[in-house]
């Protein structure tokens, strides 16, 4: 009845709108996919993710005191006054992510439109970052504000993800999203958020497979935050230690918890210069070895994503394989070279590096 309604009052509004003579603007921003370097953003480490061209697009007109929007990937759609007072109690649920925006941006001005995406909805790839992104470049648009840096749009959405959702996540999502260049990954020092784009290499073909959908993940990612800080009393920044001061970790789980951060940062930056001298076996040994420590140490794959890695793994031209993402499910990723034959792998899709979010 409550979906018969808002349907109802969405359509009749949309007939008001009609009226309404404003110019229809266009939001997009990419997904990503990150190559390697998972659980180390939040703890100011290193990423090595890149924009992918899977996008969501954001049309909408400007639409005074208010949000309106439909998605169609929910059966209920948003609907809002401005100015929003507490993002976390949206309803739906799916609603907070765009809510999250406009409440850290505390503009005047609202849209009515609609939203859709060719990226899988809590599969790793980024789709609340690009949800995110496109609802911040909508409302700076229809507030006429001047559209800020990638860093700061970046810094903005993440800001709402914390508040809408509760979970602590790192800046890569939003940051590579917000900054992507085209055939290139991003390098990203999470701590100096110096961005450094890496070209990859015409040959190298990057393939996501998407697996299961998230499972128990925000408790479980906020846990793991939790235990890398406690890591952090014992031994100071993950980002700056070696991996024999881990050592000195008296707790097994914490020791090895920050064994998985702090030996991550160290394959990012040998995965970067593999990259850079297109040694693409070297690369790929890396990300398998990212898999282990994800499993092992950190915790955070499943038996299916396991499962998935192996069997990639075992195809001839691929290069390596990992867990991509904060892990319970989600998608692996694949880096092989042209002549790899992934085509019989379940739900597998060819991903290109893209440029960031944009107005369109
Ligand atoms: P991921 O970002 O990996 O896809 P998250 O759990 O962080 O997974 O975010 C997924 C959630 O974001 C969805 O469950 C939904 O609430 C919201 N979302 C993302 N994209 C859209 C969309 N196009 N329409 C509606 N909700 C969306
Ligand atoms: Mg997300």
């Amino acid at each position: 009845m409550t979906l018969l309604l808002s349907h109802y009052y969405c359509r009749h509004m949309a007939d008001r709108y009609s009226t309404n003579s404003s110019a229809l603007i266009v939001a997009r921003s990419p997904g990503r996919v990150n190559l390697i370097g998972d659980h180390t953003d939040y703890m100011g480490g290193m990423v090595l993710p890149m924009a992918i061209d899977r996008y969501t697009t954001l049309t909408a007109h400007q639409f005074d005191t208010s949000l309106h929007l439909l998605s169609d990937n929910q059966p209920e759609p948003l609907d809002a006054r401005l100015p929003i007072v507490d993002p976390s109690s949206t309803t739906p649920a799916w609603g907070r992510y765009v809510t999250g925006v406009a409440h850290q941006m505390q503009v005047a001005r609202g849209f009515w439109g609609s939203v859709s995406t060719t990226l899988p909805l809590g599969g790793g790839l980024s789709s609340s970052a690009a949800l995110e992104l496109s609802t911040a470049l909508m409302l700076h648009s229809v507030n006429d504000l001047p559209i800020p840096t990638a860093l700061e749009l970046a810094q903005l959405c993440r800001r709402a993800e914390h508040v809408a959702t509760g979970v602590p996540c790192g800046i890569m999502d939003q940051l590579t999203c917000a900054a992507g260049v085209e055939g290139h990954a991003l390098l990203i020092d999470c701590y100096s958020m110096l961005v450094s784009p890496i070209q990859i290499p015409h040959d190298v073909h990057v393939y996501v497979q998407f697996v299961a959908h998230r499972q128990l993940a925000s408790s479980a990612y906020a846990e793991r935050v939790a235990q890398c800080n406690r890591a952090e009393v014992e031994i100071g920044p993950l980002r700056l230690a070696e991996v024999g001061s881990v050592r000195n970790i008296s707790d097994e789980l914490l020791r090895r918890r920050a064994l998985h951060v702090v030996g991550e940062n160290e394959r990012v930056r040998r995965a970067t210069m593999a990259l850079a001298l297109q040694d693409m076996t070297t690369f790929g040994q890396l990300m398998n070895e990212s898999h282990f420590s994800l499993r092992d140490n950190f915790e955070v794959s499943t038996s299916q994503m396991d499962a998935a890695v192996e069997t990639a793994r075992a195809i001839p031209g691929v290069f390596g394989a990992r867990m991509t993402g904060g892990g319970f499910g989600g998608c692996i990723v694949i880096v092989a070279d042209a002549t790899a034959n992934l085509q019989h792998l379940q739900g597998v899709m060819h991903v290109k590096p893209v440029g960031g979010a944009e107005i369109l």
